[in-house]
């Protein structure tokens, strides 16, 4: 892992719904989009308290019409998290957002590229001190005759890339105009690139990390549905938050945005750049050992504990007594399966032995008991007390069900680490 690239910092919000920093060292922050209109007061406020509740930081809008923006003054006064205007082609709504008091806007060098344009909504932002998202966009490049050098140049540097006419493109643009906020000395500025090409993204988000001092937005664009485009996110943004580049993050999906949200949180808790909010929970994928219905006990888990635990309690479910134990290291609150009972263990002690159907509501009562023993500084997590030891092996190595059969699984040692 790469140390965080220094950026500057930027600061959107207010007194109302709080304040959320990007880049300068502030934590990787998570974004969404709504997909209903925002004209629809009522509907718009709900999408974004949905999100905001699942963990998004920032949630943008679109507002393609005035009736949208006009929309925004009551939206802002009853939602609690900062939002940002999404202005495509009419500088207009940019102007109208800021007047209703948006806290961001997000501007698209390929579709208002007027300077006089710019300059107004450059000047609207100055003014009440709202930051701007330069987000170019792969699908919205537009070649212009007077960067055509400036084109040449980069395209000559960029020669031996499968993408390189696009990546000098998207990096002209954006020299382009950043320059016209920079004469305004104007900073308050993000800047984005996105394209549905993962590894595209990764080029592109290197190039502008070593070019420009400003906080970067990451996103995959159309990206598909959350089945198709996961991977395609994560492998772009996951590598390059590797590499220290990237200050906020918007995953997309052509499925409920609420999956935008928690996959970008997860991915942000797998690379350790946010502190786990709720249950760590590990399972292992089943083998020939299994004795349980363990993919549906699993789903059960997740849904259950995911609500109701708030602290980054780690808990894993294990197929097996075998294995189990040496994959469940490290687990605060562990159940092994097998013959349609579970072992659960608290911490790396035993505390019951119970039948399948048993299992979920036990576990839950143990993770509640344990949270409430962590809150109250009776436990602490992740701190394991003793060694769950697996059996000797038996038999074929690895043979749980023999073992199981046989009654063998009392073999499990526990000792006192
Ligand atoms: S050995 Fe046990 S814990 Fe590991 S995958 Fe198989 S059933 Fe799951």
């Amino acid at each position: 892992m790469q140390d965080r690239r220094q950026t500057r910092q930027v600061t959107i919000g207010d007194d109302h719904v709080g304040r959320v920093t990007i880049g300068g060292g502030a934590p990787i922050r998570v974004q969404t989009m709504t997909a209903g209109y925002t004209h629809d007061i009522d509907a718009c406020v709900a999408e974004i308290e949905r999100y905001r509740a699942a963990g998004a930081d920032v949630v943008r809008v679109a507002v393609p019409e005035r009736k949208d923006t006009e929309a925004l003054k009551e939206i802002l006064k009853q939602v609690r998290v900062p939002i940002v205007a999404d202005v495509h082609f009419h500088y207009q709504r940019a102007l109208e957002a800021v007047e209703a008091g948006i806290h961001k806007i997000r501007l698209n060098p390929g579709n208002i590229n007027d300077r006089d344009q710019v300059n107004k909504v450059i000047d609207a932002c100055k003014e009440r001190r709202i930051p701007i998202r330069i987000g170019v966009n792969e699908g919205s490049i537009i070649e212009r005759k007077d960067k055509q050098r400036r084109m040449e140049e980069l395209g000559k540097y960029f020669a031996g890339h499968r993408s390189g006419h696009l990546l000098a493109l998207m990096i002209a643009k954006l020299e382009e105009y950043v320059d016209i906020f920079r004469e305004r000395d104007f900073h308050d500025i993000v800047i984005s690139a996105k394209s549905m090409d993962a590894a595209l993204v990764i080029d592109i988000y290197t190039e502008i990390a070593a070019r420009f001092e400003y906080p970067l937005h990451l996103g995959v664009t159309h990206a598909g549905t959350k089945d198709s485009g996961a991977i395609r996110s994560v492998v772009a943004l996951g590598s390059l938050i590797a590499n220290g580049i990237g200050d906020t993050v918007r995953i997309s999906y052509a499925s409920d945005h609420i999956d935008e949200v928690k996959d970008a949180l997860e991915m942000l808790y797998c690379l350790g750049k946010r502190e786990r909010k709720g249950v760590d929970l590990i399972a292992c994928p089943t083998c020939g050992r299994i004795q349980v219905d363990l993919f549906t006990l699993v789903k059960e888990v997740e849904r259950t504990l995911m609500p109701e635990i708030q602290l980054p309690i780690k808990v894993a479910v294990m197929g097996c007594i075998v294995n189990g134990p040496g994959e469940a290291e490290g687990a605060d609150v562990a159940v092994f399966a097998g013959d349609r009972r579970g072992i659960i263990y608290v911490q790396g002690e035993r505390v019951a032995n119970v039948e399948e159907s048993e299992i979920l509501p036990r576990l839950l009562k143990e993770v509640k008991e344990f949270e409430a023993r962590v809150k109250a500084g009776e436990a602490k997590l992740g701190e394991k007390r003793v060694e769950i030891l697996p059996p000797a092996p038996i038999g074929e190595l690895g043979s749980g069900h023999a073992k199981i059969a046989a009654g063998q699984v009392e073999q499990v040692t526990i000792g006192r680490s």
